[in-house]
This record gives C-alpha cells, sequence and structure tokens, in this order.
C-alpha cells in the first residue's frame, strides 16, 4: 500500500453465535449502543455494529460485529455469516445447561468455516441470575481451556464485563495481525 504504515487502517470482523436467547443480541447492543431489551425477539435489521477499539500501542481498529439475527433457531446460519470472521464469541447462558452443552457445536461450525487463525473467546453470558445457575464457573474454564479460548462471564442485564469481553477479543485479533 502506499500509505504509512502507521496510517494503516484494521477492520476486524467479530461473530456472535451461541443458542437461541442467550443472549447475543443483547451483549451486542450493550456494547455497542449501551441499550438492554428485557423483551426476547428475533433481531430484526442490523446485521452488524461498527465499533473502535484503542489497542496497546494507542492504535485505533474497527470491528465490525455481526449478529445472527435470529438464524440460528432453524440451525442455518449460513457461510456468509462467518465469512472473513477474525474473531468469535461463542456465547451460552449461565442458568441453562442445554446451551453449555451446544458450544462444542459451536466451535466446529466455527472451525469448519474458518480458514485463518479466529481469536476465539467463550463467554458464559446472563451473570446476574446467580440464584439459577446450572453452569459453574470452573466448567466454563476447563471448557475454554480444552478449546484453546478466552473465557468471560458477562451480564447484558448488569453490564458486567461486556466491554471487556469484546475488546479481549478484538485485542487478540490485532495481536494476530500485527
Ligand atoms: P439471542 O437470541 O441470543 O440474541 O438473545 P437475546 O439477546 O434476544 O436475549 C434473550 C433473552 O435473554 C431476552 O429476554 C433478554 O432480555 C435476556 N437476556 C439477555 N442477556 C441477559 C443477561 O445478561 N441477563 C439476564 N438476566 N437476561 C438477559
Ligand atoms: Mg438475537
Amino acid at each position: 500500500s502506499s500509505s504509512s504504515e502507521s496510517e494503516e487502517e484494521y477492520l476486524f470482523k467479530v461473530v456472535v453465535i451461541g443458542d437461541s436467547a442467550v443472549g447475543k443480541s443483547n451483549l451486542l447492543s450493550r456494547y455497542a449502543r449501551g441499550e438492554f431489551n428485557p423483551q426476547s425477539k428475533a433481531t430484526i435489521g442490523v446485521e452488524f455494529q461498527t465499533q473502535s477499539v484503542e489497542v496497546d500501542n494507542g492504535r485505533e481498529v474497527k470491528a465490525q460485529i455481526w449478529d445472527t439475527a435470529g438464524q440460528e433457531r432453524f440451525r442455518a446460519v449460513t457461510s456468509a455469516y462467518y465469512r472473513g470472521a477474525f474473531g468469535a464469541l461463542v456465547v451460552y447462558d449461565i442458568s441453562r445447561r442445554l446451551t453449555f452443552d451446544g458450544v462444542k457445536r459451536w466451535i466446529d461450525e466455527l472451525n469448519m468455516h474458518s480458514d485463518t487463525t479466529i481469536a476465539r473467546i467463550l463467554v458464559g453470558n446472563k451473570s446476574d441470575l446467580e440464584h439459577i445457575r446450572e453452569v459453574s464457573v470452573e466448567e466454563g474454564k476447563s471448557l475454554a481451556e480444552a478449546e484453546e479460548m478466552f473465557f468471560m462471564e458477562t451480564s447484558a442485564l448488569d453490564s458486567t464485563n461486556v466491554k471487556e469481553a469484546f475488546e479481549m477479543v478484538i485485542r487478540e485479533i490485532y495481536n494476530n495481525v500485527s
């Protein structure tokens, strides 16, 4: 490219995957707009949000974060959704074990669709639902370790770790490519 290295612009695609109703859309709306929606409904309209993140050396990178628009309900997340992704958040709901059991399938699907190194984080969402927790922190951690992913528990409701989870992936992508 003709521009100097310091002016190089980065735009990374990040996908959010996981079973229906684990809170994917709310994680994204919490992160990108500071909004939470208590109603469960299929995402309509917005395909992705673009966020700027400052990485360690003060440089700004942009992440284009994709939401499934409810396709996962029909197990029909298309390969177009994964195409070109450099990072992924694989989300389950700590209050519903079935969604944790479903994680393996999402990781397999992600691996099947990716031909580059993908920065991946396992996200146990709804950490505010401690009183009805079905998946322990240790179980989440050890699955993430086995799959060589980062791990974090989040709450889109009370904002715990939401920014941290997205930015951990975005920083890791930057580290992978720079
Ligand atoms: P998606 O299908 O994975 O996109 O899930 P949604 O974002 O639509 O959320 C499904 C339901 O879970 C909605 O009723 C949300 O309000 C609720 N929800 C999402 N995140 C949280 C959270 O962190 N804590 C709690 N208590 N509820 C959440
Ligand atoms: Mg959704």
